[in-house]
């Protein structure tokens, strides 16, 4: 348990003879428990599956930066060694300096900063991300990826990334950046959703609610913990097939999204692992969680006990009462 959050942790022995290259790489990977036994290494590696920053995250941070990052000028720029999951362009370093910040919004779970002459700066936090406005004087942590100063100069924005999952991009205007946008298949954001546009999503598809909650082309920003709290929001089996739902139920599962993704900002997120918002806080919703990370706990409307199963690839918890196929 990290924050109060079942982070999924699943121990699996596995055992390497001493000489065997991949423990000694495994070691040095330091995210392993080692210990001897019988001769042998054995090493006990802690799979983990990392919960990922979705919209409420995301938008608490943009909620946060807006107000100390508009209207800012951008001084100089600090570029890490190591790239993150899209490469960092040289040029890029100097095409921000001198610009003013003049919005700070949010794309599904990308972060856009609007700066002068059109330019868009976007992030997106990956798994560990963490983008933050800090006091100057405070010595850079380490996987600091870029250091922006700014005018005002007892502050800095920077964003850090432990895993390097996450990205920073510079896009020349905003067409480039819709364009980006538009090819890598985002969907709307759910607060935007039309009805007949989710309906039909819905009947055209024989995946399960879950894949279809989690597919960023049908609707951006919701991840692993909203989807399921989604759900549990709507009494829908998260085994249903889209196909298989009325119109009704299709219309109480958009309503579900919305008002769990609103609860969620309202309690500035989920603080799962490494996330914190904008000033380096943590997040209050994952003591809200209905069924997400509390399996074999009481369901809060039913008592019934929570479970959870694989599905879509993924942890998926539900009560088997409220959300009966
Ligand atoms: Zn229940």
């Amino acid at each position: 348990m990290e924050h109060g959050i079942n982070t999924e942790k699943v121990k699996k022995p596995l055992i390497f003879s001493v000489l065997n290259p991949c423990s000694i790489l495994f070691g040095l990977l330091g995210r392993f428990a080692w210990c001897k036994s019988a001769g042998l290494l054995i090493i006990i590696r802690e799979r983990r599956k990392f919960p990922v920053p979705e919209l409420p995250e995301v938008e608490t941070i943009v909620r946060e930066l807006r107000p100390r990052l508009l209207g800012r000028r951008i001084t100089a720029g600090r570029i890490g060694k190591k790239n993150l999951r899209r490469p960092w362009k040289t040029r890029w370093s100097s095409d921000l300096i001198g610009r003013r910040i003049e919005a700070v919004g949010r794309r599904g779970k990308w972060i856009l900063l609007r700066l002068e002459k059109e330019l868009h700066l976007v992030f997106h936090l990956g798994m560990t991300g963490q983008l933050t406005v800090v006091p100057a004087r405070l010595i850079r942590a380490l996987h600091t990826h870029l250091t922006m100063r700014l005018d005002q100069e007892d502050i800095q924005l920077r964003f850090r990334d432990i895993r390097r999952f996450g990205s920073v991009t510079l896009f020349a205007n905003e067409a480039i950046m819709q364009s980006f946008f538009r090819t890598s298949g985002l969907g709307p954001e759910p607060f935007d959703l039309e009805p007949r546009y989710w309906r039909d999503c819905l009947a055209r598809t024989s995946r399960c609610l879950k894949a279809v909650l989690l597919d960023q082309r049908v609707l951006a920003g919701v991840g692993n913990i909203y989807a399921d709290e989604a759900l549990f929001e709507a009494k829908l089996h998260p085994k249903r097939l889209g196909l298989s739902l009325r119109s009704r139920e299709s219309g109480r599962l958009r309503r579900a999204i919305v008002t769990v993704l609103k609860r969620a900002i309202d309690k500035r997120g989920s603080s799962i692992r490494d996330y914190v918002d904008g000033s380096g806080r943590e997040g209050d919703y994952q003591n809200e969680f209905r069924v997400y990370g509390r399996a074999g706990k009481p369901c809060v409307r039913c008592r019934h006990l929570i479970r959870r199963i694989r599905l879509a690839g993924r942890s998926t918890h539900f009560c088997p009462r409220c959300q009966s196929k």
